[in-house]
């Protein structure tokens, strides 16, 4: 994620920063004569000049830190974005837009994005049959490492037992076994939300799912475009070469949006943040948490054991690559989906880091990527598994073995059939209660924190894909690349 600008000296840094803080300063001082109507001095000057100044003057220290390269801007807006939000509290709500250009720019690419991508991406791999080697291992990934972020969920949320505190009474217990089907899942690749019979409804055409943003059928028509290129012989050759080309110039798009990202990323984080704390008022918004620390750090440790042990013991085990190198590699991308809190909106940096920072084989990363950003949501599930079961403790309602064995395998489910946008698995969170006849209401318990916690989850999910990417790279494809490591 290095941009191509010769290194910045020091001196050059330090002269940016004098210019951009100069710069903060002159527009801190045109807002306060636009508000209280003198340039200097009087009541209220003051009041108004400072945090201005202030808050102007950390979006100069975010640009000018992005000089010394693009991972360091990123950081420095996170980081930043907190500062601002303990000193301004609501006052950083103003910022938000400027996130939200940042969301849609990323937004903006993604469609073409993946189509592209996975066409060439499949494409290259040069026969059909290869396509059923890559497909397979990547959902046994899938699969295992789900199911082992719901397990280390379900052993963490029965060890603390997060919920015991809180005592509530089902209002009306929710009986209905009605849980996703296996229709509706297969309707999903279509681009149906579920089963038109049971109040699902379906895109009219791939050019309906693509304005809907509903990845899954997107994918599938990528996939089998792909495929059926390698089989039409030399006819395949000039669109394969069109769509080579575009998927070149798609990446140069990613390049350009990407140095929207140290400044995208500190309008979401604070301008989130400090929206929460204008509505809620900060000693509610930290009471909101107090009341729900078990819960979250039980989502949150979860979370940490299955980010900073399994996936890099899994990744050092399979590839032997320097796990820190490749964490390194996808720092930007683990702040941007915290950031933005959408597994889809980061697919553009997943990508670019996995090809340009860490050398991931084209094929592997054009493949697993996308789709891991649809259906891989290890993050999601292990919550699903927690939210589930605190309710189930919540509620007073003991859950027997094979009762909690559902809530795994329904966890699962759910975290393959969550999109990849913000708070998405709080929708399907509402499968995994009904599957196992726990109070859907519950969910009204853990709603407060959802957007907070929602971050997290979105990281791991991200993460897990970055992972898959190299995992498959080594054994999905025949001839892995070798450069890289
Ligand atoms: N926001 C998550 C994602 O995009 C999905 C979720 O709500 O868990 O990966």
């Amino acid at each position: 994620m290095q941009n191509d600008r010769p290194r910045a000296t020091p001196a050059l840094i330090a002269r940016r920063l004098g210019l951009s803080l100069a710069a903060a300063a002159l527009l801190a001082l045109f807002i306060t004569w636009a508000e209280t109507g003198v340039l200097v001095g009087g009541d209220p000057w003051p009041g108004v000049f400072f945090p201005r100044f202030v808050q102007l003057g950390m979006i100069a220290v975010i640009l000018t830190a992005q000089r010394i390269g693009l991972l360091t801007g990123i950081v420095t807006g996170v980081v930043l974005a907190f500062v601002a939000v303990v000193a301004f509290e609501g006052g950083m709500a103003s910022y938000y837009w400027i996130g939200e250009f940042f969301l849609h720019a990323l937004k903006m690419i993604i469609v073409p994005l993946v189509v592209f991508a996975m066409i060439v991406g499949v494409s290259s791999l040069g026969d059909v049959r290869k396509l059923g080697r890559l497909g397979g291992r990547t959902v046994v990934y899938y699969l295992l490492t789900t199911l082992a972020a719901v397990v280390v969920g379900s052993v963490l949320v029965n060890l603390f037992r997060p919920g015991d505190g809180i005592t509530l009474e089902a209002a009306g217990h929710a009986t209905s076994k009605a849980a996703a089907g296996i229709s509706d899942l297969v309707l999903s690749f279509v681009g149906c939300t579920g089963d038109p019979a049971k109040g699902g409804t379906c895109d009219s055409n791939i050019v309906d799912s693509m304005a809907n943003l509903r990845m899954l059928p997107i994918i599938v028509f990528s996939l089998i475009f792909g495929a059926v290129l390698t089989t039409i012989g030399d006819k395949a050759k000039p669109v394969l070469a069109f769509f080579d080309g575009v998927n070149d110039a798609m990446m140069k798009v990613v390049h350009l949006i990407m140095l929207l990202a140290p400044l995208g990323v500190f309008g979401l984080v604070a301008g989130r943040f400090g929206e929460a704390l204008a509505a809620q008022g900060t000693d509610a918004f930290l009471g909101e948490l107090q009341a729900l620390a078990g819960y979250g750090g039980t989502v949150l440790g979860g979370l940490a054991i299955h980010g900073i042990i399994v996936l890099p013991v899994i990744l050092y085990l399979t590839t032997r690559r320097n796990v820190l190198r490749y964490v390194r590699g996808n720092g930007g991308v683990l702040l941007t989906a915290f950031s933005t809190a959408s597994s889809a909106a980061t697919i553009p940096l997943t990508l670019e880091a996995a090809e340009e920072n860490n050398g991931v084989d084209r094929r592997a990363a054009q493949f697993v990527i996308p789709l891991g950003a649809t259906v891989n949501m290890n993050g999601t599930a292990l919550y699903e598994a927690i939210a589930a079961l605190f309710i189930a403790q919540a509620y007073g309602i003991d859950l027997s073995f094979a009762a909690q064995l559902l809530v795994v395998l329904t966890a699962t489910l759910a975290a393959i059939g969550a999109a990849g946008i913000p708070e998405a698995g709080l929708v399907t969170l509402v499968t995994v209660l009904e599957a196992v006849g726990l109070p859907t209401e519950g969910v009204g318990l853990i709603l407060a924190i959802d957007w907070l916690l929602d971050r997290f989850r979105t990281s791991v999910n991200v993460w897990g894909d970055a992972v898959g990417a190299a995992v498959i790279e080594r054994y999905g494809l025949e001839r892995p690349a070798d450069g890289g490591r």
